[in-house]
């Protein structure tokens, strides 16, 4: 096991949360946003749709069609279109 004083400086590129390698610094956001982001909201027509993150899927689902995106991102576009 790692020992709890190992003497190698965290970086910024291992995620504190889940521990995964981080790339690219700047891909942070997109982790956290992937990975560890609960819920997004969604304006449509003047409704605002709240989506958590599906515990078993790991995936934000459309309520319309029940596909899932691990990107909430990717279901904003998704919603739109
Ligand atoms: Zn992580
Ligand atoms: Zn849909």
């Amino acid at each position: 096991m790692a020992s709890v004083d190992d003497p190698t400086p965290s970086t910024s590129n291992v995620c504190s949360r889940s521990g995964c390698d981080i790339v690219l610094k700047v891909s942070e956001n997109y982790h956290n946003r992937v990975y560890h982001q609960e819920t997004t909201r969604i304006e449509l027509n003047d409704v605002t749709y709240t989506i958590h993150r599906d515990l078993e899927s790991k995936k934000f689902v459309c309520p319309m069609c029940s596909t899932g995106y691990n990107d909430p991102e990717r279901l904003r576009v998704h919603f739109f279109f």
